[in-house]
């Protein structure tokens, strides 16, 4: 389809077309062994074609045997994303050629998937989205093909089964997604359901959590889809807000030149920034789908359901909403806290740790300076819950200011040592008792007339000299604001003009 004639020029693609995409990903399920046979999963760093067998070789008379655990890991995302799982399901042969599919085909879920008609809800810059998700079923992965360069210098392809066989499950969104900022936070979304769940550690880099975005325009105001298009190989979540951008840009610029698209397969360089032709698809492919007479159809009873969904954790959506209603937090605050892992339990064990501390600060200190110093440092930082609740108390209670708070933070990240111990050493706790600060004070004001003349004229900004002043020959101890109002006192200037 062309949109000749809809194109007002001189807007941007976004105002003339609406992108339709759907997302769909596979991610490597988080068990012990692979799905049909026992070897083992943890073969990152091992020598290759080391943790295979006849099953996943893919050997003749080699009989698969069905991973619970794996099943079970599908059944929880299912009740995660509150999708429908049939009594019983079945596993179907998908069937095409490649040489990382020893068997000449794959195992999979053809029509009665484990899990169906779910959704995801997530936040945006534009407001909140729920994109409705198809499908999620169990698969194996594929053998890995390392292509190389040979003992002459020809260049050849080896095959790694290791992750021949590892389960897998797919996840398929219906076509809501509107924008290249969607496609990413449901990617991000999804990753952070799954490892709170524990079905997936979902790392894109190591290729756990693989997204492919299915990417068409319509002119606004239509209906029907357009040639859709499909995108893969991103492999951060930034390759993915990026690759959906360009390819809106790309396909809008086709449509206003007349051009028709084609069906494709398209790849992201992330060095070149842009979308490159893999493949045609100028047909549906033929997968030749049929009942897997291997295995067995699969029984979920509800006993079994019952017991996955009890034993969820609290869902990412959930503790984001306590955070903010019950806790007070602001959205960003609860956004951040419940995306980073680290930041998440050292917020709760905090709270847990100090008797009658406010949510609000702890929130603020974690979020702020803990993952300040966390992201600068070079190795694991600790941070004791304990220690952080005695910060956050002296803080609040006036005898610690922020600056010097941030100060005993490093030191405390840097060492370990306990609070109390490191605001003794440093000389650090705040000034507030006005008698203490009076004499100080008194001095500032005799070796300042020139500032003290201008407070009295009126000149508001003098008295931050001050101020500044106190805190110079306190080293930075006096309580600024208490110090302020003892200056303010002293010169008669009742006005608060800041
Ligand atoms: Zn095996």
């Amino acid at each position: 389809m062309t949109a000749t004639g809809t194109a007002a020029p001189g807007t941007e693609a976004s105002e003339r077309y609406e992108a339709v995409i759907g997302i769909e990903v596979h991610c490597q399920l988080r068990t012990e062994s692979k799905m049909f046979c026992p070897c083992s999963t943890a073969y990152d760093g091992a020598r290759p074609n080391s943790h295979c067998c006849p099953v996943c070789l893919g050997l003749p008379g080699a009989l698969p045997v069905i991973n619970r655990r794996a099943v079970e890991l599908v059944l929880s995302t299912g009740a995660a994303i509150g999708a429908t799982t049939p009594d019983a399901t079945r596993w179907d042969r998908k069937n095409y050629f490649y040489p990382d599919l020893p068997k000449g085909y794959q195992i999979s879920q053809y029509d009665l998937p484990l899990a169906a008609a779910g959704a995801l809800a997530f936040d945006t810059s534009n407001g909140p989205v729920t994109v409705r998700i198809t499908r999620a079923h169990l698969e194996e992965d594929t053998a890995k093909l390392v292509h190389a360069e040979g003992p002459r210098g020809d260049r050849i392809s080896l095959v790694d089964f290791n992750r021949s066989g590892v389960p897998l499950m797919e996840i398929v969104t219906e076509p809501d997604l509107r924008t290249a900022e969607q496609a990413r936070r449901y990617a991000e979304e999804l990753q952070l359901l799954l490892r709170t769940i524990g079905a997936s550690d979902a790392d894109m880099e190591r290729g756990q959590l693989r997204v492919e975005a299915n990417v068409s325009l319509r002119p606004r105001g239509t209906e029907p889809f357009g040639t859709r298009v499909e995108v893969k190989n991103m492999n951060s979540f930034r390759a993915v807000e990026h690759a959906v951008a360009f390819e809106i840009e790309r396909q809008a610029a086709a449509l206003d030149a007349g051009e028709a698209l084609r069906m494709e397969t398209r790849g992201w360089s992330d060095e070149r920034g842009e979308t490159y032709h893999m493949r045609s698809k100028e047909t549906s492919d033929d997968y030749r789908y049929f009942p897997e007479p291997d295995l067995p159809p699969l029984r979920v009873d509800a006993a079994w359901l019952t017991e996955v969904r009890g034993a969820l954790p609290e869902l990412p959506a959930a503790r984001r909403a306590r955070y903010r209603d019950a806790l007070g937090l602001s959205a960003y605050d609860a956004a951040v806290l419940v995306a980073d892992a680290d930041a998440g339990r050292l917020f709760e064990a905090t709270l847990a740790a100090g008797e009658g501390l406010e949510p609000k600060p702890v929130a603020n200190w974690v979020t702020g300076d803990y993952l300040r110093i966390r992201n600068a440092a070079a190795a694991p930082i600790t941070v004791d819950p304990a220690a952080l609740a005695t910060l956050v108390g002296l803080v609040a209670d006036g005898s610690l200011n922020r600056t010097s708070a941030r100060q005993v933070l490093d030191a405390h990240v840097e060492s370990g040592e306990g609070i109390e111990a490191i605001v003794a050493r440093l000389g650090l706790r705040q000034i507030s008792d006005t008698a203490a600060l009076g004499t100080i004070v008194d001095e500032v004001i005799a070796a300042n007339p020139s500032a003290v003349a201008d407070v009295r004229a009126g000149k508001a900004q003098a008295i931050g000299f001050l101020v500044g002043q106190v805190m110079k020959a306190t080293r930075g101890q006096a309580n600024a604001a208490v110090a302020q109002a003892a200056l303010r006192d002293r010169l008669g200037d009742g006005e608060r003009t800041n």
